[in-house]
């Protein structure tokens, strides 16, 4: 689904480029296709009704930036809307309480709470130095209980006994009374599931989070639910005060919409997402991640990062140093900016994790001509002299001579390359103290 989208918004950013401003017609076209992409990852469509307003109200009429085409502008209000709807940035496990922290987990059969409340432990225990009691009040599957205490172990934990004759009410609380004895800091409640929703479930769910009164109410919820995942949500945002999500098998074959979907429904964020079996399968959800692979946009974050790594920054603030107090642009910066194109791990290896658009354009090209081609360039300005590097004027004909046959190219190339040195200085002059740290940050969105 993926992929499909990113051809289909591919298209449509080349259609519009040459338009100056987004437009009731280029915005339709647009929308329709995200839409349908939306749908086809599972969102529930209410949900992408709603996601499809709010895109158009905050596109329409909007100004195109700079070098943006209103295809691109528009496919980055999309992803800046899809990660404020997933929540921005990461939300982490709140454990601010008198201690014991109570954490309720909540949630269909099967979702994976019992696995998740092993894992969250786990996740208490190493990451946030905690000590950590769980115990099940599920009493209609002694199995669930023996299940939370097999995984209570694996996970370092430590495990309250429960069993099928006690009420899960009279559960909690004696699970609380000796946890406020024996001074953990969090205690876990795994919670009976039904298959399907139903009222006496969420009555007893709402009556424990009402004597418990805990500091986390997660709903867990099935990545794989699609579009149910919907009206699971409702039920539980009905019956409980729910303050996070966990999305479990995310490692699944899902499509990713039921986190927007849920998402929306509840208004909670979502704090964990589930990647595997293991206990160690828990990752802290980063929305805008998710938001970047939901629309198929590539890993947007991980090129910033690689392209950051990869560039001296203090070379690149000199040149925007000097950009800004308008001494001329050299072949020296002409130099170092090649390098650092380099530096970025090589041209190829950036092209999988651009998003769409970038990527296409970036495929016409071929990679290896384009790699061969910066170093050729790199090796011309190295046959100068220091001289010539900062004064390009004075290259004439018998200079390009001597540099050619210094580089082993021809004469033409140095040519090729003086031309291209002009058009980027004159490209730097508009864009004056920005340089290649303002292109840079216009790739990262
Ligand atoms: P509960 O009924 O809600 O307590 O669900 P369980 O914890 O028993 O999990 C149901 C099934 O889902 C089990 O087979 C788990 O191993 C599996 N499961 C839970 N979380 C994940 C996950 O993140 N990834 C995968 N692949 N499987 C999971």
């Amino acid at each position: 689904m993926a992929s499909a989208l990113t051809d289909k918004l591919t298209r449509l950013v080349k259609e519009m480029r040459g338009q100056a401003r987004i437009t009731e017609t280029n915005v339709q076209d647009m929308l329709r296709e995200v839409r349908m992409a939306l749908l086809e990852a599972d969102v529930a469509l209410p949900v992408v009704r709603d996601f499809i307003n709010r895109v158009k109200e905050k596109a329409l009429g909007q100004e195109v930036m700079g070098s943006l085409s209103p295809g691109q502008a528009l496919v980055s209000i999309v992803s800046r809307e899809l990660a404020a709807t997933m929540g921005e940035g990461v939300s982490d496990i709140n454990l601010a309480a008198q201690p014991p922290a109570v954490i309720l987990m909540a949630g269909l059969q099967g979702a994976g709470k019992t696995t998740t409340t092993a894992k969250l432990a786990k996740y208490l225990i190493e990451k946030r130095k905690k000590k950590v009691l769980t115990v099940s009040g599920d009493v209609y599957r002694p199995a669930a209980i023996e299940q939370l205490k097999t995984v209570t172990a694996q996970a370092g934990a430590e495990w309250f006994p429960s069993s099928p004759d006690q009420k899960p009410v009279d559960i909690a609380l004696a699970a609380l009374d000796y946890a406020r004895r024996h001074f953990f800091d969090v205690l876990l409640v795994d919670t009976a599931g039904r298959l399907a929703i139903d009222a006496a479930l969420m009555a007893e769910i709402t009556q424990l989070h009402a004597v418990l009164k805990p500091v986390e109410t997660l709903f867990v919820v099935d990545a794989m639910q699609g579009q149910d995942a919907i009206n699971t949500a409702k039920a539980f945002k009905e019956a409980l005060p729910l303050t996070g999500i966990i999305l479990t098998k995310t490692d699944g074959d899902s499509r990713g919409g039921a986190a927007l979907s849920v998402r929306q429904i509840t208004g909670a964020p979502i704090k964990f997402s589930g990647t595997s079996e293991k206990l160690d399968g828990l990752e802290v959800f980063d929305a805008e991640r998710h938001a970047g692979r939901i629309l198929g946009m590539g890993d947007i974050l991980s090129l910033v990062e690689q392209v950051t790594a990869g560039v001296d920054m203090a070379a690149a603030q000199k040149l925007a140093a000097k950009m800004k107090s308008g001494d001329g642009f050299d072949l020296n910066d002409f130099l170092s900016q090649i390098q650092q194109m380099k530096n970025m791990g090589g041209l190829s290896s950036l092209l999988d994790k651009l998003p769409a658009q970038m990527a296409a354009k970036a495929g016409q090209v071929d990679m290896d001509k384009a790699e061969k081609d910066i170093k050729r360039k790199e090796g011309i300005i190295q046959s100068m002299t220091p001289l010539e590097r900062r004064k390009p004027e004075l290259i004439k004909a018998t200079r390009k001579r001597r540099i050619a046959s210094g580089s082993g190219v021809h004469v033409q190339e140095v040519n090729r390359l003086l031309n291209e040195f002009e058009q980027m200085q004159g490209m730097m002059k508009k864009l004056k103290g920005g340089g290649m740290m303002k292109m840079m940050k216009r790739m990262g969105g």
